[in-house]
């Protein structure tokens, strides 16, 4: 017995001292430690990109590359793809959070930013609030690598703030906020703050505390263009936001900033010999989707798309040192094509027609109900700007009553209107005239939707770069960010 347990005190010795030898030999050995600890031996990147589609499923992707190639060409069955499909590396990640299978932003956040699992609503703690997990933000900010968040919505919403904040419910805006001032991040773009000076306006701004903790606050167009490394650590926010301090959907933004032009700006911020982690958020395709709105849905994955070629270009010049992941967080609406009243047709040229997002629609019924009131309204009123702006004529029969019906509730103040399940399920709590006209357009496209909320469908993964290969297979949402971990050589915190 004790010969062999010097015999064994001797074989440890040896394999420890090929270990240190081994990596010792492989390049930037010592943080791939940490990676081989989570079976990870490559190298590690140095620019590390993590883009997340908000409600983003495969149905989303698929519905913008059949309407990418709708747009480019008159043959029915053209199909574009979007850059990120082409990515060598495919995976599949399960989103349930602790308490549901139907996750919401903040655990799916949570679990994408630390590795850890919490319940809907929760962000950055367990289920019992009390233990913050550690985000691959702070670690890499730690490791002295330069951070960078990016979103079209709010810069405190869930996903975003998943990033850098712990706290026990999503919507403590406001110390959100606060935690975001301390975070010691270098970029942080695109949305306003949704409680700035708290929930009663009493507090001290976030932006005052951020200066303090020398951050630059900026949101004027040329300004934010204008900024440059020696700028130091910045907020850039977009000038006019939409209601909820987000950025407006792609198919409104006009000359507004894109979620591209944030992203472009923070490469060209935060690149350094240390490396620098960004995330970049496309949340808003949530929104569009929660609302039933596919062309909006659709254009705000092809902005999405556009902020991602900002990271490949990025990329083309530093192909040995950048890794870029794309995923989403969970999927939104239940959107699906195909659709009971068209069966095996499609038809996405009919989207082309969409000129505004069902929430600048909005805008012009509530205009429309405070002239007309209620049971004043009359669809005649609005067929031609159905047909300009929706490419919705010819209406058949059931198709026209179903907008008449939709209509004369719109004319009612929301208060007053009836909540009973039928309403529930025929407007989701939306306008009912817009929600009825993009449903209906959607409908001859095609396309279908189960729900205005989130389903609990796995949601796809796409890498590109130094450690790529991690991302293929078929895992928790969970994994992603511990592989993300372990190919940036960081502790995944148990
Ligand atoms: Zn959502």
């Amino acid at each position: 017995m004790l010969k062999n347990k010097k015999w064994i005190g001797g074989g440890l010795a040896i394999l420890t001292l090929a270990a240190t030898l081994f990596a010792a030999a492989m390049p930037d050995a010592q943080p791939a430690l940490a990676g081989q600890e989570q079976g990870y031996y490559g190298k590690t990147p140095k620019y590390v990109f993590y883009f997340i589609g908000d409600g983003m499923g495969m149905p989303q992707i698929d519905a913008a590359q059949i309407y990418k190639g709708a747009l480019a060409s008159t043959d029915s069955m053209h199909k574009e793809s979007v850059n990120f499909a082409s990515f060598p590396f495919q995976g599949m990640q399960s989103t349930h959070s602790a308490n549901s299978f139907i996750t919401e932003s903040a655990a799916a956040g949570t679990a994408l930013a630390t590795g850890h699992k919490t319940n809907n609503d929760v962000l950055g703690v367990d289920p019992t609030k009390q233990i913050k997990f550690k985000t691959m933000a702070e670690m890499a900010k730690e490791k002295g690598m330069k951070v960078g968040i990016v979103s079209s919505v709010s810069i405190d919403h869930a996903t975003p703030g998943a990033f850098y904040a712990h706290q026990p419910s999503r919507k403590n805006l406001y110390e959100i906020g606060v935690e975001l001032a301390n975070s010691g991040f270098d970029y942080f773009a695109g949305g306003g703050f949704l409680q700035p000076t708290g929930k009663k306006k009493d507090k001290q701004s976030v932006l005052e505390i951020a200066q303090q903790k020398g951050y630059k606050v900026v949101n004027d167009q040329q300004a934010i263009m204008n900024l440059r490394q020696k700028d130091g650590k910045v907020i850039a926010i977009q000038p006019e936001l939409t209601a909820d301090q987000a950025l407006q959907y792609e198919i409104d933004r006009g000359g507004h900033l894109s979620l591209a032009d944030f992203t472009r700006k923070g490469i060209e911020l935060l690149d350094n010999p240390n490396g620098f982690f960004m995330m970049v958020e496309g949340g808003k395709i949530d929104w569009a989707c929660h609302a039933n709105d596919a062309t909006t849905t659709i254009r705000d994955v092809t902005a999405f798309e556009d902020a991602i070629a900002e990271a490949l270009a990025f990329y083309a010049k530093h192909p040995d040192e950048t890794l870029i992941v794309v995923t989403g967080d969970h999927e939104t609406g239940g959107m699906t094509i195909g659709f009971a009243g068209t069966e095996y047709k499609t038809a996405f040229k009919n989207l082309k027609n969409q000129t505004m997002s069902y929430e600048e629609f909005d805008k012009r019924i509530a205009s429309y109900r405070a002239i007309v009131g209620e049971g004043g309204a009359a669809l005649e009123d609005w067929l031609p700007v159905l047909a300009d702006n929706f490419g919705l004529t010819a209406l058949s029969e059931y198709e026209e009553s179903r907008l008449r019906n939709a209509l004369a509730v719109s004319a009612i103040e929301a208060k007053q209107r009836a909540n009973d399940e039928h309403s529930k399920r025929l407007y989701g709590g939306y306008e009912p005239f817009s929600v009825t006209v993009t449903h209906i357009l959607n409908q001859r496209a095609g396309i279908g939707w189960t729900t205005y909320a989130h389903t609990g469908v796995a949601i796809p993964v796409f890498a590109q770069g130094v450690g790529g290969e991690r991302f293929q297979g078929y895992y928790d949402n969970t994994d992603v960010a511990k592989k993300m971990m372990g190919v940036m050589g960081l502790q995944f915190q148990q």
